[in-house]
């Protein structure tokens, strides 16, 4: 999508600290980090909104948890803990309409969240 922020980080038209890429995946750095560590896991194919989530995108959804899960590992928060989040409309805080997972870790985080 041509006026997505995410999908011209995507396509490099804007800059992002790249953490990991792969042939369905992007994960790059938050520009506002609520965390020490706060990345966010993307897929390649523009999804606006969990809500708009079929049966068919399974597996490419899965597989943000799978690399979110190894973001964490990588960064050294497998043990202490990490938190993944998606937020999904408007009452959930959902800026960016492009499908994206937070990784967050590197403090004690509340719960509930707010
Ligand atoms: P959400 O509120 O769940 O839609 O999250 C959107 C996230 O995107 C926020 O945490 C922002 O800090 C982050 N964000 C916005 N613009 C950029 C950017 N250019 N590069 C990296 N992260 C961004
Ligand atoms: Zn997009």
């Amino acid at each position: 999508m041509s006026d997505c922020l995410f999908c011209k980080i995507i396509d490099g038209k804007i800059s992002a600290t790249i953490t990991y890429r792969d042939e369905d995946v992007l994960a790059f750095k938050d520009i506002g980090p609520k965390a020490p560590l706060h990345e966010l896991v993307i897929p390649l194919r523009h999804m606006s909104s969990l809500a708009e989530a079929k049966p068919e995108d399974a597996a490419l959804l899965g597989k943000l948890m799978i690399v979110a899960s190894q973001q964490a590992r990588a960064a050294g928060f497998a043990e202490r803990g990490f938190r993944v989040v998606m937020n999904a409309g408007p009452d959930a805080g959902q800026t960016v309409h492009h499908v994206h997972l937070h990784v967050l870790a590197g403090r004690e985080l509340g719960w509930p969240p707010g």
